[in-house]
């Protein structure tokens, strides 16, 4: 796969958008922040805005945060627009201004997303996140503490702090250099990957309580609907980490955490150990993301998305056993 020049993308551009997927994590926030503050400047006289769905408050800590526009207006017109950690259809209302902008790149490692949305695409699966793709296309000399600070987030939160398999050596070469811009990475790391609220503790508490093993404890599901959701007073964004800690379960290759988004309707997070390529069972109801992490939206009743996606699982096993 050929790299991009981002500089010569850029030549001449006045209006610059960025944007990535709805429901934006770490990677997502970091990797949209860090191009941000990189372009500003490295594209002299650019104006740069990145459109994302309000991020968790937790990514406040990030400069240029604040400045994140949810509300994309669908009549402005960009001379390049990036999509990052997705591909265009997950964009959500960046969407559209994503399609009519003079030039389109997609920088992206999911591996469901194969060919890449943009004119240009750089799509890496086996990057350990989008930020660590977009911190190899910066020029040195731009570089600074907020930037360094943006693309360590993105990396630490969809490594788990460098532990899943998608750590390279390259990824912990790229670590250290960040660290080495001085800013506080243990406040960074303790703050938005470690901490929890009261309410963010007592939901997961509930959902491991009342989790079911299956498959001869091979699999392990929790569903939190939308009733609970309300009673404690949580979003979506509150319910993080929740699939990492089932997956945690001493025997399980499989864990599947479900939360109510609509009637009969369920956003469903996948985690796998080494046996289930979850991407493919997300992939097989419409969604996608990695072999390891991977997610979908599904209808019906609990017990019907329970069953469906047992029959993917189960075919992943079949390969493997
Ligand atoms: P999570 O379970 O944390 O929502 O998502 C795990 C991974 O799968 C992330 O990389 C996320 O971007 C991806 N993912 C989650 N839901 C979907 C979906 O509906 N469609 C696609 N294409 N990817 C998803
Ligand atoms: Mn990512």
């Amino acid at each position: 796969m050929q790299t991009l020049d981002l500089e010569k993308i850029c030549c001449g551009a006045e209006k610059i958008g960025i944007s990535g997927h709805i429901r934006p994590d770490g990677d997502c926030v970091g990797s949209c922040i860090a191009l941000s503050l990189y372009l500003k400047k490295a594209v002299k006289g650019a104006e740069v805005t990145v459109f994302l769905e309000k991020p968790a408050d937790i990514y406040n800590c990030l400069k240029g945060a604040e400045e994140i526009s949810t509300k994309p207006d669908e009549a402005e017109r960009f001379d390049v627009f990036f999509a990052l950690d997705c591909s265009a259809d997950r964009l959500g209302a960046a969407q559209k201004l994503f399609e009519q902008a003079g030039k389109r790149i997609n920088i992206d490692h999911h591996i469901s997303n194969e060919y890449g949305c943009g004119d240009e695409n750089y799509v890496v699966p086996s990057a350990s996140s989008t930020s660590e793709l977009v911190y190899g296309l910066m020029k040195r000399e731009y570089l600074d503490a907020d930037i360094a600070k943006a693309v360590y987030l993105g990396i630490i939160h969809d490594t788990g702090v460098f532990q899943y398999s998608n750590t390279s050596p390259e990824t912990m070469r790229i670590g250290a250099e960040l660290i080495g811009y001085g800013f506080d990475f243990t406040k960074l790391i303790e703050e938005t990957f470690y901490e929890k609220t009261y309410v963010q503790n007592q939901i997961l508490g509930r959902a491991l309580l009342e989790s079911v093993m299956f498959m001869d404890g091979r699999c392990i599901v929790s569903v939190i609907e939308k009733k609970t959701m309300d009673f404690y007073g949580v979003t979506p964004q509150d319910l993080d980490g929740i699939v990492s800690q089932l997956r945690n379960t001493k025997g399980v290759d499989c864990a599947v955490f479900l939360y109510q988004t609509g009637i009969l309707e369920y956003k469903v997070s996948l985690r796998s150990n080494e046996k289930v390529n979850v991407a493919e069972v997300a992939g097989y109801f419409g969604g996608g993301g990695h072999v390891r992490a991977a997610g979908c939206t599904m209808s019906g009743t609990y017990h019907d998305v329970i069953n469906n996606l047992s029959r993917q699982i189960e075919k992943q096993f079949e390969k493997k056993d």
